[in-house]
């Protein structure tokens, strides 16, 4: 791992590169880059170059738009679909103010923020992410389709699964860059697919989440293919979830695990749980960000509705994997890749810490299948729901100071803004089965 300015710089050399991306995300998670020539490296990791922050999404006002790169050296990697000779890299940066403080726009930044307050309880937290995505063809006139030649279901192989090459060249690819891939295949729906890599802290998931969408897509478009991480691309089949696997660890060990209890949980993962689930509803409007988010967000299609946990079925939000030691997790469902990554760990870290803090107590663990039980036996068990729109979301969001906090306040404001007006948008269009539904009938 690299890891100080010296030993970027000699790999820049070794590796013959010619340019370096700089690289940050806007407050909707939408990777940004500006390409530098490599003479210019040792200014960039010096912290020395400006750029104008006025028209990123989320960002400063036209008056006070002046911002610095701060390239993270760990993050430090070459593109391999780049040549050879002349290559290009990448660095991951923070967004600072002029007069050298962390700006309070940025995604990274914030979840930095949120990871210190873990660390001041002794704690790091480890995240593992699940991300699915579709792979469709591209027409005669060079624009994404719906179509997918392929048949395919889970675990399938070829030669029904078309996207089989594409997706080795994405591992092979995402390899070459540092990832540790765990385990690819492809996913229930047609033309579905998920890459699974190893889990590690939180800031260095979330890079590598933004990596991961960057590279898939520019893999598959190699390949005459569009990948879309949007979550419902389409009706009637499973949409695409970026579970998301998390834990706390204290001195290197794990500290979800506890051998005593019955569960094998500890009181803070039990704590960690309490806080997930009460918070759950705001963090909706960060971890499903998108007016589609909520059309995967309902029965029938394995992402989960209801606020519940279980070490054994799938069908609630939280599920807690079989594995105990140092792999002890609980399984957070709801999340999906159109999120900005950083600020989605950063809000799930804050409401499992406050659990800890409050001693946040969860109801007893939903080992029925919720999606069987009636609305009375639901109430009953004291079980809620996610948010069933953006809207309701973002009234969520607005109403819990915890995960409000997690964003600091002018992420928050910012981030609500887009959002509102992303639903405005939606809410006034008239839609296609609003055409068929009602068009012939009155
Ligand atoms: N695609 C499902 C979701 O939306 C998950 C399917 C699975 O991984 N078992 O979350
Ligand atoms: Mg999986
Ligand atoms: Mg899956
Ligand atoms: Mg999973």
């Amino acid at each position: 791992i690299i890891s100080t300015k010296a030993e970027v710089m000699e790999k820049a050399k070794e590796a013959n590169v010619k340019f370096i991306r700089l690289q940050f995300t806007d407050i909707l998670g939408v990777l940004k880059n500006v390409a530098i020539p490599v003479d210019q490296l040792e200014k960039a990791l010096d912290g020395e170059l400006m750029f104008d922050g006025s028209s990123i999404h989320g960002f400063a006002r036209i008056e006070e738009s002046d911002m610095y790169l701060r390239p993270d050296p760990k993050t430090f990697a070459v593109f391999p679909w780049r040549p050879r000779d002349g290559a290009v890299a990448r660095l991951m940066c923070d967004i600072y103010n002029p007069d050298g403080t962390p700006y309070i726009g940025c995604p990274r930044n914030t979840l930095k923020r949120v990871m210190a307050e873990a660390e001041e309880l002794g704690y790091t937290m480890q995240v593992g992410p699940e991300l699915e995505f579709f792979l469709f063809h591209i027409d005669e006139n060079g624009y994404p389709s719906l179509k997918t030649h392929d048949r395919a279901g889970y675990f399938d192989l070829t030669p029904i699964d078309m996207g089989e090459d594409a997706r080795r060249n994405m591992v092979l690819t995402l390899e070459e860059m540092g990832f540790e891939i765990e385990a690819s295949h492809h996913e229930v729906a047609p033309g579905q697919h998920e890459i699974d890599f190893k889990y590690s802290d939180a800031l260095d998931i979330a890079d590598k989440i933004v990596t991961f969408k960057f590279v898939v897509r520019t893999i598959a478009q190699r390949h005459g293919l569009h990948a879309t991480f949007m979550p419902k691309p389409v009706f009637g089949i499973n949409g695409s979830g970026m579970h998301m696997n998390q834990s706390l660890f204290k001195e290197g060990q794990n500290a979800f695990f506890d051998p005593e209890s019955p569960l094998q949980l500890s009181q803070e993962a039990c704590n960690y749980i309490g806080g997930l689930l009460k918070h759950a509803r705001a963090i909706s409007a960060i971890s499903n960000p998108t007016v589609n988010s909520y059309k995967r967000l309902v029965p029938g299609y394995e992402a989960p509705v209801y606020l519940a946990w279980s070490g054994r079925n799938r069908s609630p939000l939280i599920r807690i994997p079989a594995k105990r030691g140092m792999s002890t997790r609980v399984e957070l469902r709801n999340p999906d890749p159109s999120c900005n990554p950083y600020l989605a760990i950063a809000a799930c870290l804050k409401a499992g810490l406050d659990g800890i803090k409050t001693g946040i107590t969860p109801p007893p663990p939903c080992d029925r299948n919720i999606y069987e039980m009636t609305k009375t036996e639901r109430e009953e068990f004291g079980i809620g729901s996610l948010p069933g729109s953006l809207e309701e979301a973002l009234a969520e969001l607005a109403a819990d100071d915890v995960v409000k906090d997690a964003l600091g306040p002018h992420i928050f404001s910012k981030y609500v803004e887009a959002k509102t007006t992303e639903w405005e948008q939606y809410r006034v269009q008239v839609h296609h089965w609003e055409i068929e539904e009602y068009l012939t009938r009155f």
